[in-house]
């Protein structure tokens, strides 16, 4: 089920009858052209510290279970992180200080997240971000985040059942939902629109709490913006809307 144009996204996302179907879609999408090249060009050129390794080099699907209660929404794959191991915040530091904020809330077995074949399995969470592929400097392009958009419409959908809260890492990733309260929730996003602002909380009627977070990249946890105590509140907060706590 190749997808390589917008159009085909939006077709196949859309008749995806279950997360595996979707998931399976999703790593064979080429409907970027600009992103294409990229993680393709990344996955051959490599880190030097990686070099003996094979790049996935794809899109990313979502990780998680399929009745998880808390969403977790990120911005992009990291080009040697996920777009190397072929999971979401897998490989890099972001995903360092993400699982290790995880496994301390009592949402992930293990602390560490090193590779797609390393045990990590997580509880009432699933993670999976705006856009699927790796983009030069973390950047997408507007016209690829509304490329990608019915890859995450279609995700929450067929997690809607039991979601209850999703945590936006970023301003990206928080601007990112609005279309997703209106696609799937058939919600109004508030007017105006909320600010992102770390712990900031939104509640619709009818949709998912959501919760801003800064993002966990280094840029982020090495100045101290974002440390793990305020993770450790996050989380705690997410289980606590997701009745978890
Ligand atoms: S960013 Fe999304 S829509 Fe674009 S190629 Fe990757 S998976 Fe497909």
């Amino acid at each position: 089920m190749l997808s390589r144009t917008p159009e085909e996204v939006a077709a196949h996302a859309g008749a995806a009858p279950g997360l595996t179907v979707l998931d399976a879609g999703i790593t064979e999408c080429f409907a970027c052209p600009r992103l294409v090249t990229w993680r393709a060009e990344v996955a051959v050129t490599k880190r030097a510290s990686f070099r003996d390794q094979t790049y996935w080099g794809r899109p990313l699907p979502g990780f998680g279970p399929a009745d998880a209660e808390i969403a977790i929404l990120g911005l992009a794959p990291a080009a040697h992180g996920g777009n190397r191991t072929g999971r979401i915040f897998t490989g890099d530091r972001s995903g360092d200080v993400l699982f290790a904020a995880l496994h301390r809330a009592g949402l992930a077995n293990q602390p560490t997240s090193v590779s797609a074949d390393d045990g990590l399995a997580l509880t009432h969470t699933r993670i999976f971000a705006a856009v699927r592929c790796a983009p030069p400097d973390n950047k997408p392009l507007p016209v690829e985040r509304d490329s990608c958009a019915p890859w995450l419409h279609r995700e929450v959908t067929l997690i809607r059942p039991t979601l209850r809260v999703v945590v936006a890492l970023g301003a990206f990733a928080w601007a990112a939902w609005w279309p997703v309260l209106k696609q799937v929730y058939a919600l109004k996003a508030p007017v105006p629109r909320p600010v992102f602002t770390h712990g900031a909380h939104v509640s619709v009627p009818g949709g998912p709490d959501l919760l801003g977070c800064y993002h966990v990249s280094q840029q982020n946890t090495f100045t101290g913006r974002l440390t793990p105590v305020m993770l450790d509140e996050v989380f705690s907060r997410a289980k606590g809307l997701a009745g978890l706590a």
